[in-house]
This record gives C-alpha cells, structure tokens and sequence, in this order.
C-alpha cells in the first residue's frame, strides 16, 4: 500500500461517530435505563424461558456488515433486557447480589468514556487520585488503620486471592515467590470457619498450598468461629510438624450472616503469629449501619481486609476491594522489575503503581462509580438503607416465629434469613420427635422445600436460593436492595406459603 493512502480514508460513522450522532445514541441508551429504573418493581423475576429459547433468540452469524444502532438498541431491549433475571427487583433475595442504581450506571459509562488504564498515577492522574480517596473512604468507613492502603479489583474472590497471596509470602519461612512452594519442606496452612466462603479454597489451591490444608474451624450455635476451636487446631499442627500461617475470620457469612468475634480471633491470630485476613465481602459495609457497628470491633487488627463494594454499597459489578495493613508485604508479592513498567518519577506518589498492589496490570476505572455512590447519595443515606435491609430481614423472622406452618432456621444477624416451609401437623409431631424420627421429617422436609424454591422461583414474583443448615435444605434469602420495603417480606411469605400449600395438595 502507498504510505500516503494509509489514514486517509476516514473511519466508517459506526466506528466515529459525529457528536450530534453520539447524542441520539445516548438518549436513547439513557432512555431505556430510565424505563428499566421505572418499571422494574412491576416486571417478572426471571423470565420463563429455557437454554434453547434464549440461543434461538440470540445465535446469529458473525457479522460481516454492520447494523444500524437503534436496531441494536432495540434488541437489547427486547431479547436481552427481557431474557434476564433481574437482580435489582426489591423481591429478589437470592445470593447476594448488588441491585445496582441508576447514577452508578452511568458514571460508569462516563469510565469507560474516558477509558484510563489504572496501571499507575502516571496513566491516569485524576482517576488514580480518585481510586485512592475511594479506597480511603472505605477505610473510614469499616474502621481500619489510615496507614492501610488497597485497591479495587473484579470482586471478593480476586481480593480473597490478593490478601492470601500476601499472607503466604509474608508467612513463609523461605521466599516462596522465586522459590515456590515446592521447597517450603513442609505444608502451610490455613484456617477458616466451616461457614466460610469457597474462594478462600479456591485461592488456596491456586497458590500451591492446597485445598487439603485449609482447616475447617467449628462454629458456635450462632454459626461464628470458635476461637477456641482455631486455637486446637493450630496446635496440633504445629505438633504434626505442619506450617500454620493464616486465619480468615469472615464479617458476613453467605449461608446465614454470621460475624465471627474479630477481636477474639485477632488474639488467636497473634497469639501464634499467623496472619490475620478478614472476608467482610457481603458484610463489611454494614459498617454504615449505627445498629450493626459493633460487630466489626477489632477489623483494624486485620492483617488484610476482603470487601465486596458490588454488594452492599449497591454499586454495579464488577467491583471488589482489597486493603492491606502494612502496603509493604504486598509490594513484597506483587512487586515486579521489569524495564518497560520502570517508572521515572521524583515524586513517590507520582511513582505509585496498583501493579505493584496486586495481580491486574491495565485496570479499569472501578472507582468512579464507589466515588460517585459515596458523593451523591452519602454515607448517612447509604447506613440507612442498609439499617433498612437489615429490619426487613428481622421483620421477615417475626413473620416466621408467628406462622405455624414455618420454621427459622438460623439467628438473623444481618439481612440474610433462613427457613422452611413446615405444614403444620408435621410442625407439631416435629416438636415430640425422637431424634431418629426427625431425621426422617427433616428428609421430607428438604424434598418438599427443594420442590418449594424452584416453584417460587419460576413463579417471578419473589426469588429465594438456599442454603444447608447442619445437614438440612434451608430457604435462604438476603436483603440487599434498597427498594425493599416490609410489604416485599409479607409477599415474599405468601408466595412461599402457596407453594408448600400447592405442592402438598392443599394440606
Ligand atoms: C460474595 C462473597 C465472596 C466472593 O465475592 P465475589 O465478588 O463474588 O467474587 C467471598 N466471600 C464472601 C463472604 C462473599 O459474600
């Protein structure tokens, strides 16, 4: 080609838009957001549609040509937005899913306008800053050390990653990270409550320690750690000769919203000099909340803290924060030479990398949406609502301690509940049951709620997952959206009522 033709044909319109164009583009755009803000309380849940409905909607050839974009606008609108479950309907309790608002939308489309790559201060100036005000705020917020420092990564499970990779090279008794574990002679391990979350596993397996050696620790009734428990497990693997080397207290369990003893489990932690790590992924924001502050006493003893903004902070996904106590070690882990990321500055934090911080080199601009979330609503509104979440839960218990026909299963501690339907004749023998008896009522009763959550699912207007409560099937639902009010946990009680009534014929 002739050097002189190269750049000379201008880019198709679909490519560069005029900026009159882009503004016909946006107002459409902006106008389905706002349909989809205004109409979400009334839509179904789930749609009711199968794999091979929804591909036969979607497959398509790839496209050669381009296509008009009111067109594609159009089909988001009528086969993707309508083929989704959506997760910020004041029903929906399954798992634990952020619902999302309209401005934190789209102060994330205004991050990927300006598209920075959070690699360093110097490729992002005014969003590098901004991540590190954000990251400041959090740490407000939950209470911890102001000489802490963190970043925003995918989620909870990459900050579960991060804090433990830190913690095995801080731990190790050789520099595990040019050496590998391989030679560490004997096995490190790990402690965290049995009600704690997979991806500490999962982080264990892929950083060479092994899921074998992540040691499930008791709990009490409550569902938190037994500190005591810890203690004895530590000790007899210092005696078998293993390596232990981290404790994960979880603020937040999935399966019921437990709060291991922070404070009590740091003494632990001190005690034997393992490292201290904190998944506060569902939990940690219930700092916000007056009535809930007291649970995350001794967070800022944590050697490394596991926060989850996609979640209680109602931010869009995805969005996850790790904080380190001593920013140090993780330089330490993650700290790399390498000529063409050297930076030439005179200024410390002109130098500052987040690659130096954790595993991700180009990043996005997660920040802009927690900075805008905390600017524009504020962290009273914000402890509010999650004080709210948290009484319709309650609510939501004294709804079951009254009916004879539903049994609580776990405390409700923060907004998570769980339950099961119970027909009331078995309700009544359940009570004067031997413990062999019982065993046979709690296997009817896990077939019966099983068949229970599906129905409930399917029927669109409230959506529950669920949870295993010392061995039994349990109905679970967590309250994280802002827009639910006590009349959603009264609905929610009558949909699953109807379900149990329905699927037991009537009785
Ligand atoms: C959600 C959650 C995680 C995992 O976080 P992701 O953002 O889904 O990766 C880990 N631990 C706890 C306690 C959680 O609630």
């Amino acid at each position: 080609m002739n050097p002189h033709e190269i750049g000379q044909a201008a880019a198709p319109p679909s490519l560069d838009p005029l900026p009159d164009q882009i503004l016909e583009m946006g107002r459409a755009a902006i106008g389905m957001i706002a349909d989809y803000y205004g109409t979400l309380q009334n839509v179904a849940i789930t749609p009711n549609t199968t794999s091979r409905a929804v591909r036969e909607q979607l497959d398509q050839e790839i496209p050669v040509e381009g296509e008009d974009f009111n067109v594609l606008l159009e089909h988001i609108s009528q086969v993707i937005f309508s083929l989704s479950r959506h997760n910020g309907h004041p029903r929906f309790f399954g798992y634990i899913a952020s619902s999302g608002t309209a401005a934190t939308a789209i102060a994330d489309l205004l991050a990927s306008t300006l598209n920075p790559s959070l690699t360093s201060w110097r490729s992002a100036p005014a969003a590098a800053e901004i991540e590190r005000q954000t990251i400041g705020w959090i740490k407000q917020i939950i209470g911890y050390v102001p000489e802490a420092e963190g970043l925003f990564v995918s989620g909870g499970s990459m900050a579960n990653l991060c804090g433990l990779a830190v913690a095995r090279d801080a731990k190790a008794p050789i520099n595990v990270k040019s050496l590998g574990c391989q030679n560490l002679g004997r096995p490190m391990r790990l402690y965290i409550s049995e009600e704690g979350h997979h991806s500490t596993s999962k982080a264990a397996g892929l950083l060479g320690i092994g899921h074998d050696h992540v040691r499930p620790v008791a709990v009490n009734s409550r569902f938190q750690m037994e500190a005591r428990a810890l203690a004895q497990l530590v000790e007899e693997d210092l005696a078998k000769g293993y390596l232990p080397f981290c404790v994960v207290a979880t603020a937040g369990t999935v399966n019921t919203g437990a709060c291991d003893r922070l404070e009590e489990i740091a003494e632990v932690a001190s005690k034997y000099g393992i490292w201290f790590h904190v998944d506060a992924c569902y939990g940690g924001f219930a700092a916000l909340a007056p009535s809930k502050r007291d649970l995350f006493r001794g967070i800022d003893r944590a050697d490394s803290v596991a926060l989850d903004p996609h979640k209680w902070l109602y931010v869009p996904g995805d969005c996850g924060c790790i904080l380190y106590h001593d920013p140090a070690r993780a330089r330490a882990t993650f700290g790399q030479e390498a000529e063409y990321i050297r930076i030439i500055a005179h200024e410390a934090a002109e130098a500052f990398a987040f690659w130096d911080y954790g595993p991700e080199l180009t990043r996005r601009f997660r920040a802009l949406k927690v900075w805008m979330m905390l600017s524009h609503v504020g962290t009273a509104a914000l402890g509010e609502a999650i004080e709210r979440n948290c009484q319709c839960a309650q609510y939501f218990a004294q709804l079951l301690a009254k009916a004879d026909d539903f049994e609580i299963m776990a405390p409700v501690e923060l907004s998570i509940f769980c339950f099961r339907y119970m027909p009331p004749l078995i309700k009544t023998a359940y009570t004067t049951a031997s413990p062999e008896q019982r065993k046979t009522i709690d296997q009817e009763l896990n077939a019966l709620n099983e068949r229970i959550l599906t129905e409930v699912q399917r029927g669109g207007s409230s959506y529950l997952s669920n949870a295993g409560i010392v061995g039994r099937f349990a109905l679970r639902g967590c309250v994280l959206n802002y827009r639910t009010r006590a009349r959603d946990m009264e609905i929610l009680l009558d949909d699953v009522r109807r379900a149990g009534q329905h699927l037991r014929g009537g009785g």
